[in-house]
Parts: structure tokens; sequence; C-alpha cells
């Protein structure tokens, strides 16, 4: 199971309402246990493209992001971007560029009054799995 903090997915969407038309992207930080992940900590990233259609991450702050979860004992489980005006699944462009068959996709869109959030794994073969989770 997935375990997903109430917070973090809040800031998530408020996140994604502040950049909105532009897609908005970052990390989720967590901690694996066996079948478990736990997502502790959301690290928005700048979306260099600044597009409403896709999102390239800042490799600068990626770095910088990634070292300062270690620092807090977390590991990168995966990343999220919000589709501003599409649903929340994996766009042709985000299966091209979902290189990571270990780490999750979280996609938020905000398509409908209310915001849709879903996670998703990608194999190699670019077959697209739902993912469920609940909100701690
Ligand atoms: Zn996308």
């Amino acid at each position: 199971m997935i375990y997903l903090d109430e917070l973090e997915y809040k800031k998530i969407v408020k996140q994604a309402k502040a950049e909105f038309p532009d897609e908005c992207c970052g990390y989720l930080g967590g901690v694996k246990n066996g079948e478990d992940i736990s997502i502790k900590k959301i690290y928005p990233l700048t979306n260099i493209d600044h597009s409403n259609e896709h999102f390239s991450m800042d490799p600068k702050e990626q770095f910088d992001c990634i070292k300062s979860m270690r620092s807090e004992d977390l590991s990168m489980v995966g990343n999220y971007h919000s589709h501003p005006e599409s649903p929340s699944r994996p766009s042709e462009e985000d299966k091209r560029l979902a290189f990571d068959p270990t780490i999750l996709y979280g996609i938020l869109s905000l398509q409908d009054k209310e915001p849709v959030f879903n996670i998703f794994k990608v194999d190699k073969e670019k077959n697209v799995e739902k993912l469920k989770y609940k909100l701690v």
C-alpha cells in the first residue's frame, strides 16, 4: 500500500493552483518498508518549461533536493506533476519520459472542479499501472 501524508497532498494542490495554467512539478520523498511506501514530504521544483502541456525539472534544484532528502532520512520514491487541463493519467510524452519502472509517478489533474490525484507506475514496455493509495 502507498500512504500519502494528507498535508503534503494539500501542498501539491496549492502549488498546482498557484502555478496554473502552467504545469507544476516536484519530487516525492518517502520511506519504503517492504511493499509499503509512505510519502512523507513533497519537494516542489521549478518547471523550467513554464508550459501548460509539459514540464522539465531544474537540474540544479533536483540535485539540491536529493541532498536535502538524504539529510532528512528520506529517499526519492517518485515525482509528481500537474495536468492543468487534462485528466489525471500519463500523457504519451509522460510515458515516453518515464525511464524508471521502480518509482511512482503522481499526476494531479485540475481539469474538474475537484482536483484528482492518481499515482502510477510505468514499466519498461511503457505499460501504465494505476496504484491504490491512502491519505494519512
Ligand atoms: Zn503529464
